[in-house]
């Protein structure tokens, strides 16, 4: 480069790549494309020889993630996509067409419910709402022309676990896929791909990632379903960014260390918080798994307790509309995930002005517990 003029020399100033990589740490391969020796060599990727091509049809930190979770969960195979939502939008995509019929749960993360209510409608997809509480209500409402059964498996915000085991028999029986986001159980307490779900999504921005400092999505399933989601993904342009997986992955290495103190933590705080005269009642998971029960505990305040007190009250906890960082947090249901779905439904599913969710930490557990009770008894 020595010979060569000022601009050239600055655009092309870094040395080759070494050889062969000993870094320790994966490297972020923050790069939007990758380059050829000559004609052949490109033409090798689309002989399915190089892996590699441009960014947004595939990157290794991405394949990381997608890969990762798809080992986690026992499935063939997985994606990474911009967002939870993403990888939501592409199962669907994957699964149904104009004309046919969705069952979904009507105890869905609000964005989720949005999504189906708005934009899968629009594509001409019919999409009702059941309870999944009652699997003969969901039998009841499987039509001709029913491609889906979508549920989370364990519910947001009331933490109910859902019968995934019944509703994979369910589409078994009657041929339909079903679909089921993981987030907050995390493949770590919860594999429903292993019980025989067809897809499984994750939002990677919660315990994935696990410090709130990325927002990401996963879907995993069987080969023949990711390979059709993969093209919609790039077709759509709703892959995941570089730096935004390598972050989701390396949150990923700590995935169950976290995820035994934060259940345990939580579990004592819904012990706690059971026994509190001014809270009217908590709702925390009796069973997820043998490894736990999650890390999510949402609580009705008496009717005594003024709730904006309460939020005022918190000290080192923060208010924030999202769940599953290393940090204890508490979020406000009504106002923020569940603000857009129906007032009606909001009423039917129990999520009134009384309603916190605490997402609890891996901070320690006398810390936690302390805290939420003199904020209750302050307010
Ligand atoms: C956050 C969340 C989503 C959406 O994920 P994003 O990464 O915010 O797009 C979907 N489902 C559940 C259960 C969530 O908590």
């Amino acid at each position: 480069m020595k010979d060569k003029q000022f601009d050239t020399r600055a655009v092309h100033f870094q040395s080759k790549e070494p050889a062969r990589n000993t870094s320790k740490a994966k490297p972020i391969y923050q790069t939007s494309a990758f380059v050829f020796k000559d004609l052949d060599d490109m033409e090798s990727f689309y002989e399915g020889e190089k892996e590699y091509l441009y960014s947004r049809y595939s990157n290794p930190n991405t394949d990381d993630l997608g890969k990762g979770i798809a080992l986690l969960e026992n499935a063939e195979d997985g994606v990474a996509t911009s967002s939870g939502m993403a990888a939501i939008l592409a199962g669907i995509l994957v699964v149904a067409k104009q004309g046919d019929h969705i069952l979904a749960s009507e105890d869905l993360y609000g964005g989720t419910y949005q999504l189906f209510a708005d934009e899968v409608t629009s594509l001409g997809i019919e999409v009702e709402f059941v309870s999944f509480e009652d699997l003969a209500n969901v039998k009841g409402a499987i039509k001709s022309n029913t491609v889906l059964l979508y549920t989370e498996s364990v519910t947001n915000p009331l933490l109910r676990v859902e019968d995934v085991e019944g509703i994979i028999q369910l589409g078994k029986e009657y041929r339909v896929k079903v679909m089921i986001d993981n987030t907050f159980a995390t493949p770590y307490l919860l594999q429903p791909y292993v019980l025989g779900a067809d897809l499984v999504i994750h939002s990677a921005t919660k315990y994935i990632g696990g410090h709130s400092d990325v927002t990401a999505g996963v879907l995993v399933g069987h080969e023949s379903l990711i390979a059709k989601a993969r093209s919609k993904i790039i077709t759509m342009g709703c892959n995941l960014s570089p730096f935004e997986a390598w972050l989701a992955c390396r949150g990923l290495k700590t995935l169950s260390v976290r995820m035994d103190k934060q259940c345990r933590n939580a579990q004592a705080l819904a012990h706690a918080l059971e026994e509190d005269p001014n809270i009217h009642r908590v709702y925390y998971p009796g069973f997820v798994s043998g490894k736990g029960n999650g890390a999510m505990v949402s609580v009705d305040l008496a009717d005594h307790v003024d709730v904006e007190v309460f939020f005022k009250s918190l000290d080192w906890i923060k208010i924030a509309p999202t769940l599953a960082g290393v940090e204890t947090t508490v979020s406000y249901p009504l106002r923020t995930s569940h603000r857009t779905i129906p007032e009606e439904l909001q009423k039917e599913l129990g999520i009134g002005k009384q309603l916190v969710r605490i997402s609890v930490g891996i901070e320690d557990e006398m810390d936690i517990v302390e805290t939420f009770k003199k904020a209750i008894r302050l307010s």
